[in-house]
């Protein structure tokens, strides 16, 4: 098998982790052995061994904290890897490399191929994690879209593609100084926006 890295990128809701399913059946209808991993954080599916899909759908998932752990946690025989959320797998080694980016690099190394999931841009529309040297390594891609539920003034949705993530914090559009990680009780929610109804609140003018 030729080394391959596929990339599966788009905003929250579009489907990314429905598409990951859709790819790993298929691998395995073809007799591959296939093995998913997932930022341990992140804990959607029933307990935390699962990525599952909005819609329908589920798989295995190893959880790691780590992106080195991928290797440790590696299975024996598998020759296609797939890391879901992989924006949240962030660590950088002391020269400011993203771990992952190393990891990733190596499978392809011993012929394993690999799919890759996760948001390209953050909530301020800046590029998350490792995703932009990733996506740069991608040479197959799908870029997924949801649709923009955002209310116009006729009270109808907007419905244009959206390829942003909205991010509320209490309500409001979050402002760019908003942590990451919010602190206290503070309530956050996400959204599919276009990008004219995506907004970032306090956003420094360049
Ligand atoms: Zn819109």
């Amino acid at each position: 098998m030729v080394e391959k890295l596929t990339s599966i990128e788009g905003p929250m809701f579009s489907g990314k982790t429905l598409e990951m399913i859709r790819f790993a059946d298929a691998f395995t209808v073809g007799g591959h052995q296939v093995q998913i991993f997932k930022p341990a954080m992140d804990d959607r599916g029933e307990g935390s061994n699962q990525i599952k899909s909005r819609l329908f759908g589920r798989w295995d998932a190893t959880p790691i904290d780590q992106p080195e752990e991928l290797l440790n946690k590696l299975r024996k025989g598998v020759d296609v890897v797939m890391i879901d959320e992989i924006q949240f797998l962030n660590q950088t080694n002391p020269d400011g490399v993203y771990k992952i980016v190393e990891v990733v690099d190596k499978l392809l190394d011993t012929d394993i191929k690999v799919v890759i999931s996760g948001l390209p841009r953050d909530f301020r529309r800046q590029p998350f994690g490792p995703m932009a040297e990733l996506l740069a390594r991608a040479q197959d891609k799908v870029v997924l879209k949801a649709v923009c539920d955002e209310i116009i003034e006729d009270g109808t949705k907007c419905q244009q593609l959206a390829t942003e993530t909205q991010r509320y914090v209490d309500g409001e559009p979050a402002d760019w100084n908003d942590p990451v990680v919010l602190v206290g009780d503070k309530m956050e929610g996400y959204a599919a926006r276009c990008i004219k109804h995506h907004v970032v609140r306090n956003k420094p003018i360049k």
